[in-house]
């Protein structure tokens, strides 16, 4: 008797969705479904991240919304604006969420954000007990639901959110894309004008 193909190969076709049974998510790459009103939901959080850019935040955006659809926190990176390194827009969108809900736990609400969460913003998606964090770009580096590794892997983390990617994928990396070499540009051009003996008067001078 030849056993049954393994339905568990490494490389599957398209997006796998998690199976709702308490005793699932013990891989390291849970990947859901999306659901039909994911994509205007990422737009809105786009939008914030485009005004995060244009502030000169880093541009990341996220929105939280509850099982009725209304959109309970929503926010953008305001580090630099608030001198404050945690002050990243999952965790100010879930602050809101959690204060319009009265409660802190926001089981039955979705995070959506246009980049992968950071261990940081992980951790809050995950002791704010959201059920569904939704993104749209992957991160290799620091991504801690899937992309660097996942933290609701690790021993001792007790909630499990689906998570969807890749939804707004090439917008989401496109506006981070344009900030950074936007930046890039700048830095150089404050370079080459340091360098330039003939600028204007130095403070010093006035
Ligand atoms: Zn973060």
């Amino acid at each position: 008797m030849q056993p049954p193909p393994d339905s568990t190969s490494e490389q599957p076709a398209g997006p796998q969705p998690v199976a709702t049974s308490p005793e699932v998510a013990t891989g390291p790459d849970p990947v859901a479904l999306p659901g039909e009103n994911d994509l205007r939901h990422m737009d809105a959080a786009l939008e914030l991240a485009r005004q995060a850019g244009a502030l000169g935040e880093v541009p990341v955006g996220a929105v939280v919304i509850d099982k009725d659809g209304r959109m309970l926190g929503a926010a953008f990176n305001q580090s630099v604006a608030l001198k404050d390194a945690t002050a990243h827009a999952e965790v100010l969108a879930l602050r809101q969420a959690q204060q319009a809900h009265g409660d802190f736990r926001l089981t039955d609400c979705t995070l959506y954000v246009t980049k992968e969460p950071c261990p940081m913003c992980a951790g809050a998606a995950i002791l704010t007990r959201v059920s569904r964090v939704v993104f749209g770009l992957s991160d290799p580096k620091a991504g801690a639901m899937g992309g660097a590794f996942n933290v609701m892997a690790l021993p001792g983390v007790n909630h499990r959110c689906d998570i969807v990617r890749g939804v707004r994928e090439s917008e989401t990396h496109a506006v981070l894309r344009q900030f950074f070499t936007q930046r890039r540009k700048e830095s150089a051009a404050r370079r080459e004008a340091a360098q330039e003996p003939d600028a204007t008067p130095s403070d010093e001078a006035l």
